[in-house]
């Protein structure tokens, strides 16, 4: 076997690993644990009950690739860095093109473009975010189930138990608005206007770091490098920086409105509207607008 895709799910950045693969290698193959992805290739599903990365590393070590491509997910990047040691091979995360041994990657949050050369006979990479425009082919996967060989250690680390959060069924990666606020809002109360807002838009509230550091919300909500990124139709924040890090977790946001008291404040780089004023004041007159005009 040559390139293997490790698809968790046929999402939108599954799909984005697998149209990146294809355009290396026509002929991928595909290896996810549980369900089949309903994608148009071979699929080799691994029968691991749950997560556990380092076993799911050792389904997809030994189907011998020569090239493994996944989504640039927490769980994509380690379960592939667990694969890269278990194949002594050679491992670059958030890969955004790829020629031969030459990659393109992203580095500090995407605020870095680095080209670098990768060594080595087994290849390891995992695709940056909303980097590559999803080609779909059409058809239904070939299933081959199959029984990796598992040692002891490859399950000590597994998910045990799962507890949801409330969030009324949309998550903060897949919601299609998301009004996040920051150090300005000055409180946790002050969250109480962004979520009567983000309610009426059918989205749902995030924060910056500053806001989880200071127990204002918890890390569930934060966007960014160390947190959540989103890709929603529309991102609202406010009194929010744009701090590199932040960014590198709304790069995705397909358009940017920004409220902030500074206009000269990082986030207007990006901004596509702005509105410049006190939060605490702007969020309410927005919400009764749109109030108003649904009434
Ligand atoms: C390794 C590392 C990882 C990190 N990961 C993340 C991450 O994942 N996510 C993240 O968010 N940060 C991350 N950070 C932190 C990041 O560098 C910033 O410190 C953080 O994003 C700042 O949060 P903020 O914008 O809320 O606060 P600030 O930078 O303090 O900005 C507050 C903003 O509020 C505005 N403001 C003040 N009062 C008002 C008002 N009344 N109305 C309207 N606007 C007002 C100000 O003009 C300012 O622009 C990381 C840092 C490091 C070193």
């Amino acid at each position: 076997m040559s390139t293997l895709v490790f698809l968790e799910a046929a999402d939108d950045l599954g799909l984005q690993a697998l149209t990146f693969a294809r355009r290396l290698d026509p002929a991928v193959e595909v290896v996810a644990v549980g369900d089949a992805p309903q994608v148009s290739a071979t699929v080799h599903v691994a029968e691991i009950d749950g997560y556990a990365p380092q076993a799911w590393a050792r389904a997809i070590a030994s189907l011998n690739p020569t090239t493994v491509i996944a989504a640039g997910t927490d769980r994509g990047n380690e379960v592939l860095a667990h694969a890269a040691v278990m194949l002594n091979g050679v491992f670059a995360a958030n890969v955004i093109a790829a020629d031969g041994d030459q990659v393109t990657r992203q580095r500090w949050g995407g605020s870095l473009l680095e080209q670098a050369r990768v060594h080595g006979d087994v290849k390891l990479m995992t695709v940056a975010p909303h980097t590559v425009a999803i080609e779909e082919v059409a058809g239904d996967p070939t299933v081959e189930t199959f029984t990796p060989p598992l040692e002891d250690a490859d399950l000590v680390a597994r998910v045990v138990e799962r507890v949801e959060t409330s969030t009324g069924g949309v998550s903060l990666a897949d919601a299609p608005v998301v009004v996040s606020g920051g150090r300005g809002l000055g409180s946790a109360e002050g969250f109480a206007p962004l979520e009567e807002l983000a309610g009426l838009l059918g989205g749902v509230v995030g924060c910056s770091r500053a806001v989880t550091m200071a127990g204002w919300r918890p890390h569930t909500d934060q966007v960014g490098q160390t947190g959540t990124k989103i890709a929603p139709d529309i991102y609202i924040p406010v009194g929010i920086s744009g701090a590199t890090q932040h960014m590198a977790g709304c790069k995705g946001a397909k358009k940017l409105l920004a409220i902030n008291s500074d206009p000269e404040a990082p986030i207007m780089a990006t901004a596509d509207y702005a509105v410049i004023g006190d939060a605490l004041e702007i969020v309410p007159a927005i919400t009764a607008e749109l109030r108003r005009v649904r009434a």
